[in-house]
């Protein structure tokens, strides 16, 4: 819902600390070209309501592509501001790919009908096209392994990119995507309260995986306005803590 959440007046919602305000959840996976002085690539993760605003603070220049994790309203409500920087994709090679699995391609469609129709008319719709989500997705030269996980009774997709993940709206993880989050320097997992929810973890459930997946560091996301950001932190474990907007770390891809 962001933080502050609307018609609440509750301690977080009415903090004064920066990390107590909270856009929607997304990722931005940016990195330079095989020499490094290559040109930049950047892939994102999630287009939520709040999309244009984290662009801008990002400085986002240029997408090279999306991958979504599912379709809920928080992670695809943006996806119509990557309208000038598809233009602009567009020229220099072609639509920008958005990859989904069937589900959450079928609800883009749905929603964004005027920009996917093949009846669609709107001459300045994104220049995007929809691309099937596979279980490793390379965006130049880059792999992004899909990791399965559950979000309630629907199966959503997280991603491992090099020494990193990004795992969100995360109710349960099944056994055999733990084999594909080993030796992570970076995780990223959502956590958002300590109340349970059928569709989304407690930091005590998230703190179990946590500790079984053994990332140096994991960073909650998707936090609800029950955490303060840094009474939550003093409870947390070493390498463990909230992760706030505009937060950037180091991966080796
Ligand atoms: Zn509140
Ligand atoms: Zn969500």
């Amino acid at each position: 819902m962001g933080v502050p959440t609307l018609g609440c007046t509750c301690a977080v919602c009415t903090s004064a600390d920066p990390h107590d305000r909270r856009l929607r959840p997304s990722a931005l996976v940016r990195w330079n070209g095989p020499e490094n002085g290559g040109p930049e690539r950047v892939v994102v993760i999630d287009t939520g309501p709040d999309f244009r605003e984290q662009a801008l603070r990002a400085g986002l220049m240029r997408v090279d592509a999306v991958l979504y994790t599912h379709a809920h309203a928080d992670h695809i409500l943006g996806m119509d501001d990557l309208r000038p920087l598809s233009f602009a994709a567009f020229r220099e090679s072609g639509p920008i790919p958005l990859y989904a699995s069937p589900e959450t391609a079928e609800v883009l469609r749905h929603v964004y009908d005027y920009t996917f129709s093949p009846q669609a008319t709107y001459s300045h719709r994104a220049r995007v096209q929809l691309e099937p989500l596979g279980d490793r997705t390379r965006v130049h030269g880059v792999e992004f392994l899909r990791v399965p996980v559950l979000h309630g009774e629907m199966e959503i997709a997280g991603f491992r990119f090099g020494n990193a993940a990004y795992l969100t709206d995360v109710s349960a993880i099944p056994e055999e995507s733990f084999g594909l989050l080993e030796g992570l320097e970076h995780l990223v997992l959502s956590a958002l309260r300590h109340k349970p929810h059928p569709s989304h973890a407690t930091v005590e459930q998230a703190l179990g995986w946590a500790r079984r997946i053994g990332s140096r560091h994991t960073w909650f996301t998707h936090i609800a306005h029950e955490l303060g950001h840094e009474e939550t932190n003093r409870t947390l474990p070493d390498g463990v803590r909230l992760a706030y907007d505009g937060q950037s770390v180091p991966v080796t891809l």
